[in-house]
């Protein structure tokens, strides 16, 4: 009995201990979740936050309150959708950040998915794009917010918000690193300027302990990560996934955003574009039923209108995070068309890597696909030396992989938008989407580059 006694006060004892280092844990949690909520709370109700003991989550449909996408002049024909960044598909990043062992730079990793999440729920990528090179903001591909869409029509910022300050206050971190790292503006709190940043942008203070800070040159914010994140497929994991209804657009060279109105909040929107001195606009408008409806009007004043139907809600939550942002394999989209079956879309050239690999050694090639795209091209234009935009869906449809790409994406195809599609035109897309499948740029698609 005395043992049995002495074990049980034993495990009593146990249990009030953990229990009351758990009460402590908790409340630890709640004081720093309300702290990092000075951020977010900011921007409610627009923007939900939750926490756990662990992490800190953020909820929203990625869209700013300021207007968008004015300013580009290297657009991709995205637009920013409203998304669904909300219970399993919510941003997540630790309350208590963890230095790490190894940090990693940004510099040769994450160029897919979000490093960082902003005051008011807009997701921040890298801002080296996913070619590993590019800066964004260099290149003329950001709006007046340092934002664009990527190709699920996702919009999100490449470089710190600092113009969120304003709304913020002094003081307030304009953004959370993923590691669960503060991001301030470009002074500290007391408005001195920051001193010794280090290679990604941060450094401790007595009063905040390590923290980021944004420039106004690379790095622009967490140039990688001080603290803990895990790795998975060249992004953080986990986080949310952005998803459109229509496929991925090209580049329209030469095209540059003039404007952009929000006509209602979410639903209905209207940008416009400069194109060889004309202007042209994109009307659409967010359907209750998830599909979208694009009007395309151009300086003609000729509209054409397009639905892309909602796609079905693919299972688990979204947890893969497979679909951040600006890579490939966006879902179906051409006027009309039924939303795909359940289940992750793969890349375009997963889905046709048998057809394009000539030579079967269960590898694609830059070369089988130029000599592809070179018979595709000539299948459709015979002796001429372009391709009218508008006649292609008529002509008789070349029996390869290229040439059945080239009927449905005609528009896309013409890159500099003047209604004819030459072979290096069709060349061009078909390697810049293979660059972008092609992970390690080695000029082949292989192994798990192949696997959808
Ligand atoms: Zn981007
Ligand atoms: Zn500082």
């Amino acid at each position: 009995m005395i043992k049995i006694n002495s074990f049980s006060t034993l495990v009593t004892a146990l249990l009030i201990g953990s229990g009351v280092a758990g009460a402590f844990y908790a409340q630890d949690a709640k004081a720093r979740a309300a702290e990092v909520d000075k951020s977010f709370a900011k921007f409610a109700p627009g923007v939900k936050t939750r926490s756990d003991d662990k992490y800190f989550f953020v909820e929203s449909n990625g869209l700013p309150d300021h207007e968008m996408m004015t300013g580009i002049t290297a657009w991709q024909q995205q637009v920013p959708l409203p998304q669904k960044y909300s219970g399993a598909n919510a941003w997540q990043f630790p309350l208590f950040p963890v230095p790490a062992k190894e940090p990693m730079s940004a510099k040769t990793n994450f160029f897919r998915g979000a490093i960082a999440i902003a005051a008011n729920g807009v997701p921040i990528f890298n801002p080296i794009k996913n070619d590993g090179r590019t800066d964004t903001f260099l290149a003329g591909e950001l709006d007046e917010w340092g934002g664009h869409s990527g190709r699920g029509d996702d919009y999100h910022y490449h470089i710190a918000p600092v113009h969120l300050q304003d709304h913020l206050g002094n003081g307030v971190p304009v953004a959370y690193a993923l590691d669960g790292y503060a991001i301030y503006g470009y002074s500290e709190p007391d408005g001195t300027i920051p001193k010794d940043l280090d290679a990604f942008n941060g450094h401790t203070t007595p009063k905040l302990g390590y923290h980021y800070h944004a420039t106004k040159t690379y790095p622009y914010l967490n140039g990688g990560f001080h603290g803990e994140v895990t790795e998975q497929g060249g992004q953080v994991h986990p986080q949310p996934r952005a998803t459109s209804p229509r496929e991925a657009t090209a580049p329209l060279r030469g095209a540059k955003v003039t404007g952009f109105k929000t006509i209602e909040k979410g639903q209905r929107y209207s940008l416009t574009y400069s194109l060889g001195g004309e202007s042209n606009h994109v009307h659409y408008q967010v359907n209750p039923d998830g599909s979208v409806k694009f009007d395309f009007e151009g300086h003609d004043g000729k509209v054409k209108s397009e639905t892309y139907k909602g796609r079905s809600e693919r299972g688990g939550g979204g947890r893969g995070g497979q679909r951040g942002g600006e890579q490939g394999g966006r879902g179906q989209g051409s006027g009309g068309e039924v939303g795909p079956p359940p289940g992750p879309r793969k890349p375009w050239y997963v889905d046709h890597a048998k057809g394009l690999d000539k030579n079967t050694d269960g590898e694609v090639t830059k070369a089988e696909v130029t000599d592809q795209c070179k018979e595709a091209f000539k299948g459709y234009a015979g002796t001429a030396d372009a391709i009218k935009v508008d006649d292609l869906p008529n002509l008789r449809t070349v029996r390869n992989e290229i040439g059945g790409f080239m009927k449905v994406h005609a528009k896309e195809l013409d890159q500099n938008g003047d209604g004819k599609i030459t072979e290096k035109e069709t060349i061009d897309t078909m390697l810049r989407m293979f660059d972008k499948q092609d992970k390690n740029s080695d000029g082949k698609l292989s192994g798990t580059e192949l696997e959808g």
